[in-house]
């Protein structure tokens, strides 16, 4: 399939030329011409899979080719779980809408708000929000929806997991007309929530299903690598600076304490490095990204704050000094490099801290992992034992009162064991409960 057939309007065709892409990736091809074609839908598509272009190629040709509903009112509104993402999703739609008379804008937690007022008393054709702060917006009526042709959720299982239920049940239903359309992106498809607000939201949609979220990530190279401690992390860690062929790298911490930390040591070590942590204000953050994405400097360090929506293409290294808490989030954070075909690397430290979530990943990701080492710097540390399952105090006896019967048996059920918190070939989604107030996007992101 050439982007020819999709029937797209010449200026799209010519920023598709200008960005070089030559044919479209699968959910493109595969969304489009649905979304094209007016129905609703619902799609799930790895990260990095050009999942935005496969909702905005869409919505601009529709709003380029069809008679507005309403003169003031937004006509796309297209809703993101983080700052970071909602931007770089703005960013594509600014290029894709460059040559038009349409409006664009962005609408997020921890700007000012009084700005956003006036930003949307312009009446814009295109709103890209996090939710938190939009539905602020629609509840102080700063804007109005019943003209909305096209409503877009991009990670709408990390929206609904961010506890933005509400919010999205409010937007949904201030624009709750006959005519618009409704196009639902999600890592999964089997997420419970996610389908609960489809049935709600979506009028008979279309089903694409392109890789679930644990499939491999085919130009992305997974190590993992034993550690015994903080020390041996970062000796690895320095081999690894040294000696890998890198470009850009971002390197995830548990903690912001440990992001940090990890800074001022690279630092101080004189390598070109930079640490994006969630308290610095908004616009600190995008001033380290900007200089990041601009290629100032070689290394990236960071919680799971950039673990979604970062677009950079040069990133040639994923270094995850710990483990995510959140097993999908490795997906999320490996996903930063291996971008738009290039070949990523990801590297992984399993120290005894770590090695709940290395578990859990090896069950999310379906198979199971080895270890490399690295000569010299091999770990004491060879993973820890799985707990022995406790049994509830009346089946201990009732056990116990068996195995005098049948030591045999007994012996053998005793062995079975689990591991903390999941077993590995346990059901792979491991989802985030809500504990984030959802009205402020800042908290948020800061979480991590
Ligand atoms: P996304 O999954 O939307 O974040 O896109 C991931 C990367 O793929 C971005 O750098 C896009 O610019 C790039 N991209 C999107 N569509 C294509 C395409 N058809 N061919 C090559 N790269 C693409």
């Amino acid at each position: 399939m050439n982007f020819g057939d999709f029937g797209l309007d010449k200026r799209l065709m010519e920023t598709i030329e200008h960005k070089g892409f030559t044919e479209p990736t699968e959910i493109q091809a595969k969304a489009v011409p649905v979304a094209m074609a007016g129905h609703d839908l619902i799609a799930s598509s790895k990260t990095g899979s050009g999942k935005t272009l496969a909702f905005i190629l869409p919505a601009v040709q529709r709003i380029s080719t069809q008679r507005a509903l309403s003169k003031k009112d937004p006509r796309v509104l297209i809703l993101a779980p983080t700052r970071e993402l909602a931007k770089q999703v703005f960013g594509q739609l600014r290029l894709f809408t460059a040559n038009t008379q349409f409006k664009s804008v962005l609408i997020l937690g921890g700007e000012n708000f009084n700005d956003q007022v006036k930003t949307l008393s312009k009446d814009p054709h295109f709103i890209v929000a996090t939710p938190g702060r939009l539905a602020d917006h629609l509840d102080q009526g700063h804007f109005y929806l019943q003209g909305l042709e096209l409503l877009i959720l991009d990670e709408a299982d990390r929206m609904l997991d961010l506890g933005f239920a509400e919010q999205l049940a409010k937007i949904n239903s201030a624009a709750d007309h006959r005519k618009r359309q409704t196009l639902m992106f999600s890592a999964t498809l089997g997420h419970a929530q996610v389908n609960e607000f489809a049935a709600d939201m979506l009028k008979s949609p279309k089903r694409i299903a392109i890789e679930h979220g644990h499939t491999e990530h085919a130009d992305i190279t997974k190590r993992f690598y034993l550690v015994d401690n903080l020390d041996h992390k970062e000796a690895l860690l320095d081999h690894f600076l040294a000696n890998e062929k890198l470009q850009q790298t971002i390197i995830f911490t548990a903690t912001r304490a440990d992001t940090e930390r990890l800074a001022s040591k690279l630092i101080a070590e004189g390598k070109s490095a930079i640490a994006l942590s969630g308290d610095l204000n908004q616009s600190q953050r995008n001033q380290i990204m900007d200089s990041f994405s601009k290629g100032r400097e070689q290394i990236l360090i960071t919680t799971d704050l950039a673990s979604r929506g970062l677009d950079l293409v040069n990133v040639s290294h994923v270094i995850n000094f710990d483990m995510p808490k959140h097993t999908e989030e490795f997906v999320h954070r490996i996903g930063r490099t291996g971008r738009a075909g290039n070949q990523g690397d990801a590297i992984s430290f399993v120290g005894p801290k770590d090695w709940v979530s290395f578990k859990n990943v090896e069950g999310f990701l379906q198979q199971t992992i080895g270890f490399t080492e690295v000569e010299g710097l091999a770990a004491k540390f060879k993973g820890l034992k799985p707990k022995p399952k406790k049994k509830p105090v009346k089946a201990k006896a009732k056990k116990a009162a068996k195995s005098e019967q049948a030591p045999a048996k007994a012996k053998r059920i005793n062995k079975k064991t689990m591991f903390t918190l999941q077993d590995a070939g346990d059901a792979p989604v491991m989802r985030r409960k809500t504990t984030v107030a959802p009205e402020d996007i800042d908290k948020q992101d800061e979480e991590t």
